[in-house]
């Protein structure tokens, strides 16, 4: 054993975390300052600026959580839902069911509307459980990144016709990747994380919250049961107040707040625009060799990419042989998809043409090794054409 740990410099085209531009480390090197240091608060108000622009939000309570993207979940379940409160939580993945045994955790009776994984869910279902309901909470998950599934946010406002409603997206594996359009779209509470399209390591929770989700919390009977992640007390620390709270990962800020700070230098849309040709040319790239992604094209995520394992291909092995001869990290499908797809990122930082001819070029030496009659050169030159195209 070493005295020091001496980590391989991986590729990261998982489903998160995706790389890290070497300023947003660097941040990370800035002296530590406590949190109650008035510099230090100049860094939360910057991060919080930031934060607005991204979610596309004028929500004053927008803050990062201590926590994974996890904790941003359970964050706003725990103080949106009441006890015994009935919740339409969309399921069509592994994170939609996710927020379903949450919210159960919670105590809500869950009214389920489910799609098979891979597949969109059906909007007129979710607006007749709606409607026969007493919900006053909806959910649902925009980037599924179990499947690769894009859900349809901008369509849940379109609820409040029925009856008014809190509504809650999880953007975990959208957010400055994708636009979410907080206000555009009525979203009244959503937590994302810092390690995807954000660009920064994992250990934080971007959140946001609108006055009608706060207004929902302040009627509660009583005091949500966590208080660890209770937002009104959070908000004492970052607004004005300035009450302490918890001890803040202030580095794990600092990294925060440069790579959104790399966001809105690079522009929103150009960001997006981004994600969208990378994916663009790694769809194409897949397709030229002869590979099929799960998603239907209007449906699909640009940041999460599922490709269909050939048959006869050994899931485990191609992973393995990319990850230790490539030093590429992709994913494995889960759940019903286990053995079925590769899931690989292309968020943030990862989301580069250098980085996807790297991968074309790999996964197609990996197939070639392996017995698979893969065309030589034809997925990496399939991708080159999007960029040449633009
Ligand atoms: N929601 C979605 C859609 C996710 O993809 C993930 C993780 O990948 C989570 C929630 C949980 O986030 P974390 O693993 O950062 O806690």
């Amino acid at each position: 054993m070493s005295n020091s740990f001496h980590p391989p410099q991986r590729i990261l085209l998982g489903p998160g975390p995706s790389n890290v531009e070497p300023r947003v480390l660097q941040a990370m090197l800035a002296p530590l300052l406590g949190h109650m240091d008035p510099v230090y608060f100049q860094c939360m108000d910057e991060i919080q600026g930031l934060l607005r622009s991204v979610f596309e939000t004028g929500n004053r309570v927008t803050f990062s959580i201590s926590g994974t993207g996890g904790a941003g979940m359970e964050a706003c379940l725990a103080n949106l839902i009441e006890e015994d409160e009935e919740v339409v939580v969309c399921v069509n993945g592994f994170f939609g069911q996710r927020v379903a045994e949450l919210a159960e955790r919670w105590g809500a009776r869950v009214l389920r509307v489910e799609a098979e994984w891979g597949q969109p869910l059906d909007m007129q279902m979710v607006r007749d459980t709606f409607k026969k309901s007493k919900a006053r909470i909806v959910t649902m998950v925009h980037a599924e990144t179990s499947t690769g599934m894009r859900n349809p946010i901008e369509e849940l406002k379109s609820l409040r016709d029925v009856r008014d409603a809190v509504l809650i997206v999880d953007a975990v594996t959208s957010l400055g990747a994708h636009p979410v359009g907080i206000d555009r779209n009525g979203i009244d509470a959503s937590y994302s994380c810092s390690q995807k399209g954000i660009g920064a390591p994992p250990g934080l929770a971007p959140v946001t919250f609108s006055e009608r989700a706060l207004d929902k919390i302040r009627s509660r009977k009583k005091p949500p049961r966590t208080w660890y992640l209770d937002i009104q007390i959070l908000d004492k620390y970052w607004s004005s107040d300035r009450v302490y709270h918890h001890t803040a990962p202030a580095l794990m800020n600092y990294a925060l707040r440069e790579a959104l700070a790399i966001i809105m230098e690079e522009g929103l849309e150009t960001r997006w625009q981004r994600h969208e040709r990378t994916s663009r040319a790694f769809v194409s790239g897949v397709e030229g060799m002869g590979l099929e992604m799960l998603v239907a094209p209007e449906h699909r995520l640009w940041s999460l990419n599922a490709v269909k394992i050939p048959p006869g291909a050994d899931d485990a092995r191609v992973r393995n042989h990319l990850l230790t001869r490539h030093n590429i990290e992709i994913g494995s499908g889960f759940g019903t998809l286990k053995g079925k797809i590769w899931r690989v990122g292309l968020m943030g930082h990862s989301s580069s043409e250098a980085n996807v001819l790297y991968f074309l070029t790999a996964l197609e030496q990996t197939l070639r090794e392996q017995g698979f009659e893969v065309p030589q050169g034809r997925g990496p030159t399939a991708a080159r054409e999007v960029y040449k195209k633009g």
